[in-house]
């Protein structure tokens, strides 16, 4: 019996199963989502192709950014990282990409490592590893929901791409959530681990980290205090969460977000940012 993809329209996370679809979306069954309140609606790639189009801009020096409008399921943005040298990196996914975005990524050089920081955010890279059979570079908790692409590097607290390019384990919003870090660019694209509120000239003027975002659930201090171990060491001022890039002032911001985080309860609001902490 032949498998195709079928993406759950109110997550927007794809799975690979038999003709019909599947049942139920593990990610939308995980405390952290709500649940359809319609019922489920899963979409095949034909489906998708003809109801969403494919946007990309480059929003840093070599950073594409690619996304969907409408937005599939939550609505995630996809990055590839053009690394002439090394080969280019692509994390997070946008919810699905159509022709026109696949051959975009291979006039950039196609993609030679893939990877994401959880679940909630892969999108349609399982069509980036059809297409350019990258190195798929998943931390091992995360394999629990790749089974629409093949994993070929799973790590355990860090994996080094290469030099310029480290993925760091840091669990916490998921077991497996993963970042990476880009040192001689000084950026992170820190996954759900951080999300900033931004004005409307694009600086942060506030952030917050969570547990469960849409529900609201902070994170308790040993996972906020794991997010500081892995981050403090890294050299980074600019940061990429899954929707909004930050130029500037990123690891300022978290360690004025994670002190007030552990010098009292825990809390899921945003912290307005003090000007301070942007420079
Ligand atoms: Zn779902
Ligand atoms: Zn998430």
């Amino acid at each position: 019996m032949p498998l195709s993809h079928y993406v759950c329209t109110n997550c927007g996370f794809w799975q690979r199963y038999f003709q019909g679809g599947p049942p139920a979306c593990p990610v939308c069954l995980d405390y952290r989502h709500p649940l359809p309140p319609e019922g489920w609606e899963f979409q095949t790639s034909a489906q998708v192709a003809a109801n969403v189009s494919v946007h990309w801009q480059e929003v840093m020096p070599g950073i594409w950014q690619f996304w969907n409008e409408p937005q599939l399921g939550i609505g995630p943005r996809g990055y590839v990282v053009v690394e002439p040298a090394h080969g280019n990196i692509a994390f997070e996914g946008a919810g699905f990409y159509n022709q026109a975005a696949l051959d975009f990524i291979a006039s950039l050089g196609g993609v030679r490592y893939l990877s994401a920081s959880h679940c909630h955010v892969y999108g349609g890279l399982w069509q980036l590893v059809e297409v350019f059979r990258p190195e798929v570079v998943m931390q091992q908790e995360e394999l629990n929901f790749t089974q629409a692409f093949q994993v070929s590097w799973p790590f355990d607290d860090q994996a080094e791409l290469h030099a310029g390019a480290v993925l760091y384990h840091t669990g916490g919003h998921t077991p497996g959530h993963t970042v990476l870090h880009l040192p001689a660019r000084q950026l992170l694209f820190c996954g759900d681990a951080l999300k900033f509120q931004l004005d409307d000239a694009g600086q942060a003027v506030a952030i917050s980290t969570h547990r469960a975002y849409a529900a609201h659930i902070p994170l308790s201090h040993a996972d906020v205090r794991r997010y500081q171990t892995v981050l403090e060491p890294l050299d980074f001022d600019g940061v990429l969460t899954p929707w909004e890039p930050v130029p500037h002032g990123g690891k300022s911001a978290a360690r004025q977000l994670f002190a007030a985080q552990l010098a009292g309860r825990p809390f899921a609001d945003f912290l307005p940012l003090s000007p301070s902490s942007l420079l």
